[in-house]
């Protein structure tokens, strides 16, 4: 095994779950960063622990077909600090952490499959409970069951191997409570009944989060480059809008649900919204839009605030918690974005930056109370 400390001005361009959008390079301000090379699969794996301070470095594991590992770093190193602050944010006692899979086509299948999948999971183990590995891009629910044969620190298994199973109901009923704190903060009402909701993606999360506003009254667009999803937004009785149009449609609420990047520096002065809410990671290709959205008077409600109810999902499994209580600390991410709303404005700060900083301010509070530096 070969630990890799590279200054982050070495690492390449990653292809990151944009679109085609280059990702900033991330300071190189982790605890781990370890490059295995696999001795089944002759592949990179990558694990990067951003944070422990706060308890052990949760983030799934993403399947990708890289240029090169440097690029699988970059990606893991950005991502894994991405869910310190995600954590964090959400107020739980978790850190950072992410893993990386450099496979070397798109779908690799059968044997080729398992043996990046136990490479992987020796990796894992070897870390001994400071990352737990869970599903990200690439990776379905019964990849994580091989990853269990050589590991035990891996949540969001299907609920027939002891696990909780699909995290996007919570996912969805989440982005739903943060639209209720951002519909108050622009409108002055939390109602969404009668709002008009552009839903971009109408996938796991997307479509949950559809069906879900139109129960409540709202009147949902439905919008994906997929032309099968018109089935779902037919039998929800949605109004369809063509997916080249759909960040421009004029609404009350954008949902970017599908890639990262939905914002971007084209799209931008055409918006026709008043809040941006959603389930995607990294909705702006850039994080200096937020305050050209904040210009035009736009609401960004920060995405890992918003979607961070699939991680509250699996840490329910990691704390051994009922689905009600989940639900519940779901349901907190309302008030929680109320807060971050807030502090925006006692801040003169856009919501993503009043976001990070009251992450970081967690993060310095409680490992300090637990007695470990942050
Ligand atoms: P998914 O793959 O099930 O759905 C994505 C949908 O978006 C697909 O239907 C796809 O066809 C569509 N799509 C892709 N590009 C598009 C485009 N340019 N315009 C319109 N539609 C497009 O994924 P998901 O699990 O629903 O996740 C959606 C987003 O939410 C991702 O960014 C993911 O990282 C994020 N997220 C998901 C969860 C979860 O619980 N699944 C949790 C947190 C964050």
């Amino acid at each position: 095994m070969s630990a890799v400390a590279t200054r982050s001005s070495e690492l390449a361009p990653s292809p990151s779950a944009t679109r085609g959008a280059v990702a900033p390079p991330a300071p190189l301000e982790h605890e781990d960063l370890v490059v295995h090379r696999g001795p089944r699969s002759g592949a990179h794996v990558i694990v990067a622990v951003h944070s422990t301070a706060l308890g052990p470095a949760l983030g799934g594991v993403r399947l990708w077909r890289y240029e090169s590992p440097l690029e699988g770093v970059r990606d893991v190193l950005r991502l894994s600090a991405g869910m310190t602050l995600k954590a964090a944010a959400a107020g739980l006692a978790l850190g950072g952490g992410k893993g990386v899979i450099c496979a070397p086509e798109p779908r690799p299948t059968g044997p080729e499959r398992r043996d990046l999948l136990l490479d992987f999971a020796d990796l894992v183990e070897s870390l001994d409970g400071r990352y737990i590995t869970a599903e990200d891009v690439g990776i379905r629910p019964e990849d994580l069951v091989v990853v269990r044969e050589r590991t035990s620190h891996v949540t969001g298994l299907p609920p027939e191997h002891g696990g909780t199973g699909d995290p996007s109901p919570f996912t969805a009923l989440g982005v739903e409570a943060a639209m209720r704190a951002a519909a108050l903060e622009r409108f002055g009402s939390r109602e969404l009944a009668g709002r008009r909701v552009v839903v971009s993606g109408l996938g796991n999360v997307g479509g949950k989060l559809a069906r879900r506003l139109a129960a409540r009254g709202a009147e949902v667009v439905a919008s994906d480059i997929d032309p099968a999803k018109r089935a779902l937004a037919r039998e929800l009785g949605l109004e369809w809008v063509d997916p080249e149009v759909q960040a421009v449609a004029e609404c009350d609420i954008l949902a970017p649900c599908a890639l990262g990047a939905a914002i971007d520096e084209a799209n931008l002065p055409l918006l026709r919204c008043n809040v941006i809410c959603g389930s995607a990671n990294n909705q702006l290709a850039d994080d200096s839009l937020a305050e050209r959205l904040a210009d035009r008077d736009i609401l960004f409600a920060p995405d890992f605030v918003a979607n961070a109810g699939g991680l509250i999902h699996v840490y329910r499994e990691i704390r051994g918690y009922s689905e009600e209580e989940a639900q519940e600390l779901v349901l907190g991410i309302e008030a929680n974005l109320e807060g971050i709303f807030a502090a925006a404005r006692e801040r003169s700060v856009t919501p993503l930056e009043a976001a990070r900083a009251v992450a970081r301010e967690r993060l310095a509070r409680d490992a300090t109370r637990a007695g470990v530096a942050a």
